[in-house]
């Protein structure tokens, strides 16, 4: 059976993925075994989430009855029910539920009616609570398949220590992410010398430490010292899949779902006050605004190097009409040819422009010339990918020490037709 759970927390406390963590192990002293534990990511566009837009699914062996009765008890306990904008959803199914509906709750939006509908036609077992509204994430976490996936192991605080200052040692969180980088990501940011696993909201978890494999995050776990934790949970996950872009195969963008498009840029990228940058291009003949905020930091200096006519691929959420950047790939950043009146054969003056259509002349000496002095001016920016910092990137955006997706460069050719 699938156990799918979510919006149990609040801006002021809890966690799914520590309700699902506390979960699993009454589950286990119940005699229901569970065999994975999915940390799942949904759209991160949604207005109401409350951090990261995540969601649990428990895949277990035992009674579902059992499980029911226990994954509502938990959420009655330690859900944060008297906040206005928690409302936790349970579904308990043993048929699989459609991945229609997990891809759509990653890539999109549902309603509630529309996860009632899948569940009744499931013959779920499932509770909401106050709005209902996690039930829209706990059926997707329930229904999802992964293409693609990742680890995350989640260091839990110890309840004595909720409230306080996160101890955990800067320099052994550089060191875990110096030997086990790639295989490994975002524990760190180095080139802005900051700590990106530690969170700073008032949330149970202490540090997670993201990766390829379950032992790859285990041994970079091992490096880091810090407060007595509580417990831990390695999770799988859709974190760093790019699990959320969707292919743009029309000029159309639909605001509050994430693409990779290709375009064109249309005009110099502009810094504006507070630091964001500003890049127009188009995109099948539409133009679209891209958008790099301060805190994506170097990445901007790619940004502002772009000039018209070079070839882009960009990935982003669309919002009002803009692209937040997550990520670039320049295509092709020729060489800007420039041109400037000769220097005159005779007197070796520099000559002016004779007007428009008749070439140049020498004001000295009277000298003409047709042509004018053509140069390449040298590139700041060479063709590849080019990413946001860690301390800026978007749980389900894919790092590029991972690579990319391969099925979306094919369906969003080059020049974006
Ligand atoms: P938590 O750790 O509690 O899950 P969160 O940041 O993940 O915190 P939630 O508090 O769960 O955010 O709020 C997100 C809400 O949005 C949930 O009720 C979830 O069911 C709902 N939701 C998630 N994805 C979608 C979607 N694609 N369309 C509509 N509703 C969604």
């Amino acid at each position: 059976m699938r156990i799918g759970i979510d919006d149990t927390d609040s801006p002021r406390g809890m966690c799914t993925t520590y309700l699902g963590a506390l979960l699993i192990r009454k589950l286990n002293r119940a005699g229901i075994a569970v065999r994975e534990a999915r940390l799942v990511r949904l759209n991160p566009n949604v207005p109401w989430k409350t951090r990261g837009n995540a969601a649990v699914c428990l895949d277990a062996d035992g009674s579902p009855r059992e499980a029911f009765r226990l994954a509502c008890t938990a959420v009655e306990e330690y859900a944060d029910l008297a906040h206005e904008n928690t409302h936790p959803g349970v579904v308990v199914s043993e048929n699989m539920l459609p991945e229609t509906f997990y891809q759509k709750a990653v890539q999109g939006f549902c309603t509630l009616d529309e996860a009632i509908a899948i569940l009744a036609d499931a013959g779920a077992r499932y509770k909401g609570y106050k709005l209902k509204r996690g039930l829209i994430g706990a059926t997707a976490a329930a229904g999802s398949r992964f293409n693609d996936s990742t680890f995350e192991v989640l260091v839990y605080r110890d309840r004595s220590l909720w409230g306080t200052p996160r101890s955990v040692d800067r320099k052994s969180l550089f060191t875990a992410d110096a030997h086990t980088f790639p295989h490994t990501w975002d524990t760190v940011d180095r080139e802005n010398n900051l700590v990106v696993c530690v969170p700073h909201t008032p949330d149970p978890v202490l540090f997670g430490m993201r990766g390829e494999r379950p032992g790859w995050v285990t041994l970079a776990r091992e490096e880091v010292l810090s407060e007595k934790p509580g417990f831990e949970q390695v999770w799988i996950t859709n974190q760093g899949t790019d699990a959320h872009l969707l292919a743009a195969r029309s000029p159309e963008l639909i605001d509050g779902c994430s693409y990779l498009l290709a375009g064109t840029v249309e005009s110099l990228p502009v810094t504006m006050k507070g630091g964001h940058v500003i890049l127009p291009i188009s995109h099948m003949g539409q133009p679209v605004t891209c958008l790099a905020y301060e805190p994506t930091k170097g990445f901007r200096d790619v940004v502002r190097a772009l000039v018209p006519g070079d070839r882009i691929r960009v990935a982003g959420s669309s919002r009002r009409g803009s692209i937040n950047l997550e990520k670039i790939q320049v295509i092709s950043a020729p060489e800007a040819i420039l041109s400037r009146p000769p220097v005159c054969e005779r007197c070796g003056k520099r000559m002016t422009s004779a007007g428009t259509g008749k070439g140049y002349k020498c004001r000295r000496c009277g000298g003409r010339a047709g042509n004018p002095e053509t140069c390449r001016s040298k590139r700041d920016i060479i063709p590849g990918w080019f990413e946001v910092p860690p301390s800026a990137r978007r749980h389900l955006a894919m790092p590029l020490c991972r690579g990319f997706r391969e099925d979306l460069l094919e369906e969003v050719p080059p020049q974006g037709t």
